[in-house]
């Protein structure tokens, strides 16, 4: 053998040394396990929805949820219980999270309840702690045992006996906190983000969460027993919700994760401080939403923004949110409107002065009546030189006629403060409404 072979050899060796080493780098990587369990499946459907089957939506929001992991935690792995239709039993599902040593395990489930009135997401930990309330899901979550055919595993442990309960309480201490803390987690989302009522944190036995060494929870999305809430879950839209609010929940356990194990995110590039100019002549506003329909100040189609300023242009009402002069501020409020889940909300410039042309005006359309008041009638809470327009049957009346926006914002504001709230700006030609 030449020198030369021997040190091509050796060249080679080093080579593929420096592809292992990578390799195994690059799995060390990945220091964060979930298991998702999409509950029920095969011969065991779960609930019976109003639109679906319970085995059929918890299996979608699972792959779902675990497919925004993926998409966006490379150090995270993520391991479904079952990724189609298949029957699972129980302890195969605790057995499958404990291989991969998961450092969470969250089992996904719908509700129903025989009163079709019954609403509300819920999540529970484990814990031996009964209330005859959460009896009746942990009978129904843990009944698919009888379709099993060794349903002995599960009697071995007695909640009655004191030393199983202690070996138990022992064993669950560990990972009780972090289970609490991401259940905590899902019900505060589900309420904020999606305006969904939480019937909060509980705990139960569950024969699915009893054998994890690891924090688990089961979260039930909802009540497929209700007509509302069953549609929702069975919807596209709804389906996508539920995974997107259980992956944020997700990214905040394991950001805290992170920090307690000395991980830190990339530290961000230091802000260039720079003194914004304001843009002049104009105003920023969020434009949230164009609708046929005007809602009230209260109405939950707005989701809970106040102060929106409703314009009627044509047969449309624009809803818009907020005022600046500062292109960071419009961003921030229109960050707000966002997280409203306004997804189609953008920033609009207003030129506040500009004056409109020809016989063009705002008005402020205050009250809609079937009556016919006649000016300084006391209920016009004191406002004079009212417009009343006639359109089919009712009677619609209008205060002021400005000649800029800056001006009819202050004569809206002005009525408002009259009393009444849900006044809005009109853009007339004339005395006639466009
Ligand atoms: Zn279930």
């Amino acid at each position: 053998m030449s020198l030369k072979m021997i040190n091509i050899q050796k060249y080679l060796f080093f080579a593929m040394m420096l592809v292992f080493s990578t390799i195994s780098f690059a799995q060390k990587k990945q220091n964060f396990v979930i298991v998702i369990d999409a509950g029920h499946g095969g011969k065991d459907v779960g609930a019976r929805g109003v639109a679906d089957l319970e085995k059929n939506i918890a299996l979608d929001v699972a792959l779902r949820f675990g497919n925004m992991i993926e998409k966006n935690h490379k150090d995270v792995k993520v391991v479904w219980t079952r990724k189609t239709d298949i029957f699972l039993e129980l302890w195969e599902r605790t057995r499958i999270s404990n291989d991969n040593h998961a450092n969470l395990f969250v089992s996904v489930h719908c509700n129903s309840a025989t009163n079709s009135s019954a609403t509300g997401t819920e999540t529970f930990v484990m814990g031996l702690k009964r209330s005859s309330e959460t009896d009746e899901v942990s009978r129904r979550e843990n009944s698919v045992v009888f379709l099993e055919k060794d349903q002995e595993k599960y009697e071995k442990f007695d909640p009655n006996d004191p030393e199983a309960v202690i070996a138990f309480e022992i064993m669950n201490a560990a990972y009780k906190e972090q289970s609490i803390r991401f259940a905590d987690l899902v019900e505060k989302n589900f309420v904020n983000r999606d305006f969904r009522k939480s019937r909060g944190v509980k705990q139960n036995n569950f024969h699915v969460l009893r054998g994890n060494a690891s924090p688990s929870v089961l979260v039930e999305l909802g009540f497929i027993s209700n007509y509302d809430e069953g549609t929702f879950l069975a919807s596209e839209d709804g389906k996508q919700k539920t995974a997107e609010t259980l992956y944020e929940s997700f990214k905040q356990f394991k950001k805290e994760f992170d920090r307690r194990s000395g991980i830190e995110d990339e530290p961000a590039p230091k802000p260039v401080k720079k003194v914004e100019k304001p843009v002049e002549g104009k105003k920023l506003k969020v434009k949230v939403m164009e609708s046929k329909m005007k809602f009230s100040a209260t109405s939950p189609q707005l989701r809970g923004l106040t102060d929106l300023d409703v314009i009627q242009e044509g047969d449309n009402y624009v809803y818009y949110y907020g005022e600046t002069d500062l292109q960071s501020r419009a961003d921030d409020l229109l960050n707000t409107v966002k997280r409203k889940g306004f997804s189609g909300a953008k920033i609009v410039e207003f030129e506040t002065n500009k004056r409109l042309e020809g016989g063009k005006n705002y008005r402020v359309q205050f009250m809609t009546s079937n009556k016919k008041y006649k000016d300084r009638d006391d209920k016009f809470n004191g406002l004079t030189n009212v417009l009343r327009v006639k359109e089919g049957n009712l009677q619609k009346y209008y205060f002021g006629a400005d000649k800029t926006m800056e001006a009819a914002q202050k004569t809206l504001k002005d009525v408002q403060d009259k009393g009444f709230r849900n006044a809005f700006i009109v853009t007339f030609n004339g005395e006639d409404p466009l």
